[in-house]
């Protein structure tokens, strides 16, 4: 009988055996770790570690990255620590794995008004994008059993995994990835959108599947005629999520998205890309301004590829994309396809071809522990990445309203539970205790800042873990106007002083 691990180890295809081992030994520590640990399921724990493991490997990520998958809830949920993962791993899996804890405790609670700061503030703590990777995964599996957490907490998890988690993933152009966490999410934060747009398209999408598959064959048909070998031909229709987000875009008229169809041709050469297009713009009319040239002009993503969209001549309208093996993968894959079991990335892979990841992920990202990993510098990187000009005029990119300048004016620190509080630059423990609550505010017995007393009128920054000491006898003072901020905390402390 195939045992998880026969599928593990298979699933590492042209791994080396120093990595397969690796991963063995990771698999073996981890299950006897979670040993008689449940999910709320019921399964045993460690089939979501598996499971994660899995995602990790369909991503083609290193020996490394699996294991770390396979031990990225140890820490906290089994209780070995670091530096027992450290002895057994060494300090890579090690730095993962804290990296992926670290990032759990990132709670997003809803406020829309600051999506793309959580977003950014996400993908700074991370400090590499393998901890990223490998979160990403974690979730994936997360919210395929999401139906087994309790109701109340499905909404948050769900939006979170929707606004935060969905559109890191898609900037990271691992649009497989994204297109599944949407259509896991959507449910859970829409109920009834979704059961709308469902009913709507539940026949059109069967309908839909019947003409692509006749497409197909047609244009398989033609494709042979024209001498044109070695193609791959596929389709899709378009995921539940982003087909609602469209609709709702084209004032509710489903005739009006092209794209709800789409079929993809896969070649082995770039030269043959335009061959093809010649073939199907001579054998079906275009619909005018929807042909566009990625091969010659990628997105800024990094995105390449032929698209056009045609009448199929029997009333229906498909989107084309044409496209070689290599653009095919890097478009599902993203980022994932460049960090793949060859090249770890803070080998100093990042040569050439990977500048567009640069735009996406500011360097020192990508680079990470060229400093020490304790370095709270954060302000720097997200710096870096408010850089980041999203020049991507594609309106499905529901990220294109970035302030850019937007981490000049605001910091993000933490409750010691992990909620996140945004605050004006050089705001001070005062400001963050008004704005937990105005009684927090007035009764400041004393501050821990990253778990060491401070003077309550410390500056903070960005990452800051901040606790307030409250004290009943305690009292505000009118000094404290001089270090306070916000207007709120101002207002206050004038009328309670
Ligand atoms: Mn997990």
């Amino acid at each position: 009988m195939e045992t998880g691990l026969d599928k593990l180890i298979s699933a590492l295809r042209d791994h080396s055996s120093e990595e397969k081992e690796l991963v063995k030994k990771a698999y073996e520590f981890s299950k006897s770790a979670h040993e008689g640990q449940k999910r709320q399921s019921g399964e045993p724990y460690f089939n979501h570690c598996f499971a994660t493991a899995m995602n990790l490997c369909e991503l083609n990520m290193s020996g490394t990255v699996v294991a770390a998958g396979l031990l990225h809830d140890i820490l906290e949920d089994a209780g070995t620590d670091s530096k027992t993962i450290e002895e057994n791993f060494g300090s890579d899996i090690r730095f993962i794995v804290e990296g992926v804890t670290k990032l759990g405790l990132v709670k997003y609670h809803g406020t829309d008004r600051h999506n793309e700061s959580m977003r950014k503030l996400f993908v700074a703590m991370s400090q590499d994008i393998r901890v990223l990777i490998v979160k990403l995964c974690d979730r994936l599996h997360n919210m395929e059993t999401l139906s087994h957490v309790p109701e109340e907490k499905q909404e948050r998890i769900a939006r979170e995994t929707l606004e935060i988690y969905a559109p890191i993933a898609y900037r990271l152009g691992i649009r497989k990835l994204s297109k599944k966490l949407e259509d896991l999410s959507f449910p859970f934060v829409y109920p009834s959108e979704y059961r709308e747009i469902k009913d709507l398209v539940k026949e059109e999408y069967d309908r839909k599947q019947d003409m692509l598959e006749k497409f197909r064959k047609a244009v398989a048909k033609e494709l042979g005629e024209s001498n044109i070998r070695n193609f791959n031909i596929d389709y899709r229709v378009k995921g539940l999520y982003s087909l609602y987000k469209k609709y709702m875009r084209h004032n509710k008229e489903l005739d009006k998205i092209y794209d709800m169809a789409a079929m993809r041709i896969i070649l082995d050469k770039e030269e043959d890309c335009y061959k093809v297009l010649g073939v199907i713009h001579a054998n079906y009319q275009p619909l005018p301004g929807r042909i566009k040239d990625y091969i010659a002009f990628p997105k800024q993503n990094g995105y390449q590829g032929l698209h056009t969209t045609v009448f199929t001549g029997d009333g229906n309208i498909v989107e084309v994309q044409i496209k070689t093996e290599r653009m095919n993968k890097e478009a599902e894959f993203g980022i994932a396809s460049h960090i793949s079991y060859k090249s770890d990335f803070k080998k100093g892979r990042a040569n050439q071809g990977l500048e567009w990841i640069k735009k996406i992920i500011p360097l020192s990202i990508i680079k990470s522990r060229t400093n020490s990993k304790e370095n709270r510098d954060v302000p720097s990187w997200i710096r870096d990445l408010a850089t980041y000009h999203n020049e991507n005029k594609d309106k499905d990119d529901a990220l294109t309203d970035i302030k850019n300048d937007f981490f000049s004016e605001r910091i993000f620190v933490f409750t010691p539970k992990g909620d996140v509080i945004d605050l004006p630059v050089s705001s001070s423990a005062i400001d963050f205790a008004y704005s937990i609550h105005s009684d927090v505010g007035s009764h400041i017995g004393g501050v821990k800042i990253n778990g060491k007393m401070r003077a309550i009128d410390t500056q903070l920054k960005n990452g800051d873990i901040v606790e307030i000491v409250v004290s009943k006898n305690a009292k505000p003072s009118r000094k404290w106007l001089d270090h306070a901020k916000t207007t709120f905390a101002k207002k206050q402390i004038k009328n309670s002083s």
